[in-house]
């Protein structure tokens, strides 16, 4: 019996396919038509009529185009959510883009002294601004805040003892956890004090002939309400220098500026952090910073020497793409009044919530007309979150899109949510409350979503 589908070299001669091998190699065709002329197969047994003849070169030149195409997709942040971790956190500014291209296209003084011909230090690209943003005698960078953290406690806490309260071992998505971090830096770590309250008298009797250094982590992801007592930075730092000690601070998000100027949430900022006396503070350049996955660390000359004469140093060092882009961020700060133009994290948590609900107006029609009669859609005012474990008990104002299914069905939320994803740039929203919610908050785009929603 001779098969319902054409061969593989068949196919591979089929004039309609003639731009395949061209576009995408020999191996890539024949894969896709195999993956294609497989489909058949499967459903042939099933008992489903041979698809037309006409239509098999559309179908593999579809899957061509899929095996080629990059898996890493640009995606509509409509959770809510700014700084979402799984959707890449801070967006950078086009000054950072702009500057990391530079980067990637040419040969570039990454490690050489242009003043003086001779072999140059890639932390010095941005130690100074970091000293000028936060007071810092020293700084240096790594690849993300979690190598920071292991870094600072292997260099300065190797086979010794850190104190830190029980109220601040936290875990932090994807597996960070700071007892298993300090294992994982060969520091001991010496818990005190009780979940809710921790004393300077704990931190007192903990110190002993091994003890290297005390550390405070900034509870980012969660907090700690109620009958409460923490010891501050400052007094923290009274009783480590008292032992001649240092006080190391993981500050998870850190900020540069006082967001409160800014109508957001207070969160810690790096230069008072050190005012209060720690002697190494690290924070994520990706978070609240609002520029590339990056680890800096700010503080005392002698500390931050130890930290990269390190081997691990190395191992954890920057990319000369993320310093381009870090540096090109930290240059935004020079202008703190025009961060909120400059830096789109900012920039999305800064918007008046009159113009998420101007957008709102004019997005809900084309979602309504998209989705049919079988939903609704509604605008409602939401919660946003800042996001990356930062001001985990505080939200931002924002606006969403609210679509409820006509009829009751629980399964229609889903349904939607997947269609939603399956749109040409996939749009990532949040289901609460029985409603499918697009919150606009971290929409920055609003003319390619109108794009994405009208394209099906
Ligand atoms: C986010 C965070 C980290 C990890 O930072 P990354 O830059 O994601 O590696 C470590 N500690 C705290 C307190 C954090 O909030």
């Amino acid at each position: 019996m001779t098969s319902p589908l054409p061969s593989v070299d068949a196919l591979l001669r089929d004039p309609a396919l003639a731009d395949l091998l061209a576009r995408h190699g020999h191996a890539l065709a024949t894969r896709a038509i195999r993956t294609v002329l497989d489909r058949h197969r499967t459903t042939l047994r099933t008992g489903t009529p041979p698809p037309a003849a006409a239509t098999l070169p559309a179908e593999v030149l579809a899957e061509a185009a899929a095996l080629a195409a990059p898996t890493l997709r640009r995606v509509f942040n409509c959770t809510g959510t700014v700084l979402h971790t799984n959707l890449g956190r801070a967006p950078l500014s086009e000054a950072a883009i702009a500057h990391a291209a530079l980067a990637m296209r040419d040969p570039c003084a990454l490690e050489f002294d242009i003043a003086t011909g001779r072999r140059g230090e890639r932390d010095s690209l941005v130690e100074p601004l970091l000293c000028e943003l936060t007071g810092a005698q020293a700084a240096t960078v790594v690849n993300n805040n979690a190598a920071a953290v292991l870094l600072m406690l292997a260099a300065l806490a190797g086979r010794r003892e850190v104190v830190v309260s029980r109220g601040e071992l936290i875990e932090i998505g994807g597996a960070f956890r700071i007892p298993d971090v300090m294992r994982s830096a060969g520091a001991k770590l010496v818990e005190v004090g009780t979940t809710n309250r921790t004393h300077a008298r704990d931190y007192e009797a903990a110190i002993g002939p091994k003890t290297a250094a005390l550390m405070k982590v900034h509870t980012s992801n969660y907090r700690v309400t109620g009958f409460t007592a923490a010891v501050a930075e400052a007094d923290l730092a009274t009783i480590a220098h008292a032992h001649g000690l240092p006080l190391i601070c993981d500050l998870g998000a850190g900020s540069l500026v006082d967001l409160t100027k800014w109508g957001l949430p207070a969160e810690p900022v790096v230069a008072d952090v050190l005012a209060a006396g720690s002697d190494l503070v690290s924070f994520s350049g990706d978070k609240l910073l609002g520029g590339p996955q990056a680890g800096l660390i700010v503080g005392r000359r002698d500390l931050i020497e130890k930290v990269r004469k390190h081997p691990l140093k190395r191992a954890l060092r920057l990319s000369k793409v993320v310093l381009a882009a870090l540096e090109a961020t930290l240059l935004a700060y020079r202008r703190p009044d025009r961060l909120a133009q400059e830096l789109p994290a900012f920039r999305l948590l800064t918007r008046p919530l009159a113009d998420l609900h101007a957008a709102a107006q004019r997005l809900q029609p084309v979602l309504a007309a998209m989705l049919g009669a079988s939903w609704q859609v509604g605008v409602i005012e939401t919660a946003a979150q800042v996001g990356s474990g930062a001001l985990p008990d505080q939200s931002v104002p924002s606006v969403a899109l609210a679509c409820t299914p006509a009829g009751s069905s629980g399964k229609a939320l889903d349904r939607l949510a997947t269609r939603l994803r399956t749109l040409p740039v996939p749009v990532i929203g949040r289901i609460a409350d029985g409603a499918l919610l697009l919150d606009l908050r971290a929409l920055d785009d609003e003319a390619g979503l109108v794009a994405t929603l009208t394209a099906s």
